[in-house]
């Protein structure tokens, strides 16, 4: 373990204990990064090293929190209907078996900030029986 620093854009440097970059970024955003409602969005962390070296790292995924399953088995996902190619990659739609909870997953989501392509992507989305969608 060693000391890093790491803050986004607009943040301040916070000291995280980590073995690498990889998970001094991982440790950041777990404990500052507020998960989006729904969606996953990107943000740039810059990384300084115990050897202050400063490295950026642009398009950092921050996942949305999964809602909770009320059934107590938890999320029993199963896909629904057809992968559909998009870009370099694909989207498909998961549901809850249980809950009807749509997982929507995108291998080829853009960050809108720095107009990086081919990210992956999850959005959660919880229909209200009329407007669940048959496949
Ligand atoms: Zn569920």
């Amino acid at each position: 373990m060693a000391t890093y620093h790491v803050k986004q854009t607009e943040g301040d440097w916070q000291p995280i204990e980590a073995d690498d970059v990889e998970g001094a970024s991982e440790s950041y955003v777990d404990q500052y990064a507020d998960p989006a409602e729904g969606s996953t969005y990107w943000i740039v962390l810059t990384v300084l090293t115990p050897t202050a070296e400063e490295i950026r790292i642009e398009s950092y995924a921050v996942d949305p929190l999964e809602p909770e399953c009320p059934s107590s088995a938890g999320h029993h996902w199963t896909t629904s209907g057809q992968a559909r190619g998009n870009g370099g990659g694909v989207r498909w739609v998961d549901r809850c078996s249980h809950c009807g909870l749509e997982r929507h997953r995108d291998t080829w989501a853009q960050d809108r900030v720095t107009g990086r392509q081919g990210l992956d992507a999850v959005r959660y989305v919880r229909r209200s029986e009329s407007e669940a969608v048959p496949n």
